[in-house]
C-alpha cells in the first residue's frame, strides 16, 4: 500500500491515445466472438482483482475524501460485486438469439434477435463514486462484448491509480485500457470514432460529449445529474421518511447523483420531520459531525467553496438554518446542515446540491408540489413517502424523472433489476443488469427466408391480380 497522496494530473497523450484506440479496434472482432463462458470467466478475473486491491480501495477512497471504508464496501465495491453476480446468472440468456414471432404476410421465415457488440467503446466516469461508476459500465461493456477504453476523473486520483493497477493486472489493452487525465484527454478520447460512449457526469459536460460524438455518429449513454426532489404527504410516516432521507442524502457527503437534493413536506409534517432528520444526523455523525470518521469531506476546494455558497446566498436571502451550517475550509468540511424557509429563487433551489446540505419546503396542496416539480428539469430521481395509494398514484403518473422509490431513498440504485438513468437533462438511456448489456449492444434483427414466401408474387410488373392480393394483404394481415 502507498503511503502518498496524489495530487497532480496526468494526462495522456493524444498519441498514445490513438494508438489504443487502433489496437482494439483491430482486436475488436476476437472480444466480440467469445462466448458467454468465456466472458464470465473474464469478469471472475475481474472480480477476484476488485477483492484483491479492496484495502487499497478503501485507502484510496480515504485520500481523496476521507470515505469511511465500511461506505466504501457499501456503495463501491458491492454494487461491482452484485453486477458481476447478477450477469454470471444472466449472461447466457441474454447472448442467446431471442426468438420472436413473424407475421403471417411472411409466412416461410423465421425471426430472431441478436444482440452484438457496439465494437470499441469509451467509458468517461466521474469522481463521486469513482470505482462504482467506471467498473459498473465496464462490467456491462466486456458482458456485451466490447472492446473498452475507459477514462476516469482527474480529481480522485488515489482511485484512478488503484484502478489503474487493477485494469493492468486484469486486462490486456488490446481490450480494456485506461487511460488518465482531464478535460485534454477526454477531448482527445471525444475526437475518436467510438462505436459507443457511455459517459456519467454533470448535464453540462454531457452535452459537450454528445456533441462531440455526433460529429461521428457515436451512439451514447448520458448519466447525468440535477435536482431530485422528495414529497412527503400528509400519510406518511414521518419518522421513517426522515432516517431513509437523511441516510439517503448525506452518505459520501451528500456527493451523490440521486440524493434527495430538496424535500416538500406536508404542513401537518414538517415539524416532526425536521426534528426527525435532525436526531437522526445526531445518532449516525453525533453532535458534531467533523470528529465522526463515518462523515466523509468535500472532494476539492472548489466544491467546498460552491456549496459553502449556496448556504450563505440562501441565508443572505431569508433562509434559516435549522440544523448544522458550520465549515472548515482547510479540511473541506462542510456539516451535515439543514435549511428551511428557502426562496426558491435562491441558487440552492436552482443549481444541483451535490453536498451535505437539504432545503425543506412545506405544502398544503399537492398539485402545486407537482406544477413546481414539472416546471423544472426532469430529475433523476424522485422519491415518495406516503401510505395513500392515491397520492402515490397521481405523482407517479402526473411526474417524470429517471427513477423513483416510494418510501425509501436511493436503493433503486441497487437493484441489478431494474434500469438504472435519467430522461432528457437526468440523462439520455439506461445502464445496470440486462439494461447496461443492451446499451453496449447493437439488437440486429435477423430475418431467416426457410421457404418461399407469399411476398414473391408481389414484385413487379404489377396488374390487377396482384393488386386484389396487395388488398387482400392490407385488409387481412
Ligand atoms: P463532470 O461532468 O464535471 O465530469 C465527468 C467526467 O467528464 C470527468 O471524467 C471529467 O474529466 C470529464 N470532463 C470534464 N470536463 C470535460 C470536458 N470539457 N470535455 C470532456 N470531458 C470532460 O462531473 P463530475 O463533477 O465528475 O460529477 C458530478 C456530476 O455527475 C453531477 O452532476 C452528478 O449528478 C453527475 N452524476 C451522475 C450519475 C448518474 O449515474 N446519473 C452518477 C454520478 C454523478
Amino acid at each position: 500500500m502507498s503511503t502518498t497522496t496524489l495530487t497532480e494530473v496526468k494526462e495522456t497523450s493524444a498519441t498514445r491515445i490513438n494508438e489504443i484506440f487502433e489496437i482494439q479496434k483491430k482486436h475488436q472482432y476476437a472480444v466480440a466472438n467469445t462466448t458467454a463462458k468465456q466472458r464470465i470467466a473474464k469478469l471472475k478475473k475481474f472480480h477476484k482483482a476488485i477483492l484483491k486491491y479492496r484495502p487499497e480501495i478503501k485507502e484510496a477512497l480515504y485520500k481523496d475524501f476521507r470515505k469511511h471504508p465500511s461506505e466504501v464496501d457499501l456503495t463501491e465495491i458491492y454494487p461491482i460485486t452484485s453486477e458481476i453476480k447478477h450477469i454470471k446468472s444472466h449472461l447466457r440468456e441474454w447472448m442467446d438469439k431471442q426468438s420472436v414471432g413473424t407475421p403471417l404476410a411472411l409466412m416461410g421465415s423465421s425471426s430472431y434477435v441478436h444482440h452484438e457488440p457496439k465494437g470499441v467503446v469509451l467509458i468517461i466516469a466521474p469522481w463521486n463514486f469513482p470505482i462504482n461508476l467506471t467498473f459498473a459500465p465496464l462490467i456491462s461493456a466486456i458482458a456485451a462484448g466490447n472492446t473498452v477504453m475507459l477514462k476516469p476523473s482527474e480529481m480522485t486520483l488515489n482511485a484512478s491509480a488503484v484502478m489503474q493497477k487493477i485494469i493492468d493486472e486484469t486486462f490486456d489493452s488490446n481490450e480494456v485500457a485506461l487511460v488518465q487525465g482531464g478535460v485534454e484527454t477526454s477531448k482527445a478520447l471525444l475526437d475518436l470514432p467510438f462505436n459507443h460512449i457511455f459517459f456519467t457526469g454533470s448535464p453540462q459536460i454531457g452535452k459537450i460529449v454528445m456533441g462531440a460524438a455526433a460529429k461521428n455518429l457515436t451512439s451514447v449513454t448520458l448519466e447525468l445529474g440535477g435536482k431530485s426532489p422528495t414529497i412527503i404527504d400528509e400519510t406518511a410516516n414521518a419518522e421513517m421518511a426522515a432516517k431513509r432521507t437523511a441516510w439517503g442524502k448525506f452518505v459520501n457527503n451528500g456527493q451523490i447523483c440521486i440524493a434527495p437534493d430538496y424535500i416538500f413536506v406536508h404542513e401537518s409534517k414538517k415539524e416532526a420531520f425536521i426534528k426527525a432528520v435532525t436526531k437522526n444526523l445526531k445518532e449516525f455523525y453525533t453532535e458534531d459531525a467533523a470528529k465522526q470518521e463515518s462523515y466523509s469531506r468535500i472532494v476539492n476546494k472548489k466544491h467546498f467553496d460552491r456549496i459553502a455558497g449556496l448556504v450563505e446566498d440562501a441565508v443572505e436571502r431569508g433562509a434559516k438554518i435549522e440544523f448544522g451550517g458550520n465549515t472548515n475550509s482547510d479540511e473541506n468540511y462542510i456539516a451535515p446542515t439543514i435549511l428551511s424557509n428557502v426562496p426558491m429563487d435562491s441558487k440552492v433551489m436552482t443549481e444541483e446540491i451535490f453536498g451535505p446540505i437539504l432545503p425543506i419546503h412545506s405544502f398544503n396542496n399537492l398539485d402545486e408540489v407537482i406544477n413546481i416539480i414539472n416546471e423544472r428539469e426532469k430529475p433523476l430521481a424522485l422519491y415518495i413517502y406516503s401510505k395513500s395509494r392515491k397520492n402515490t398514484t397521481h405523482i407517479m403518473n402526473n411526474t417524470r424523472a429517471g427513477g423513483s422509490c416510494i418510501n425509501h431513498s436511493g436503493v433503486h440504485f441497487y437493484n441489478t433489476n431494474l434500469p438504472f438513468g435519467g430522461s432528457n437533462n437526468s440523462g439520455i438511456g439506461k445502464g445496470g443488469g440486462y439494461y447496461g448489456f443492451q446499451a453496449f449492444s447493437n439488437a440486429r434483427g435477423v430475418l431467416k427466408q426457410n421457404v418461399p414466401n407469399a411476398l414473391e408474387l408481389l414484385v413487379p410488373p404489377y396488374n390487377d391480380f396482384k393488386q386484389k392480393l396487395i388488398d387482400l394483404t392490407i385488409k387481412w394481415f
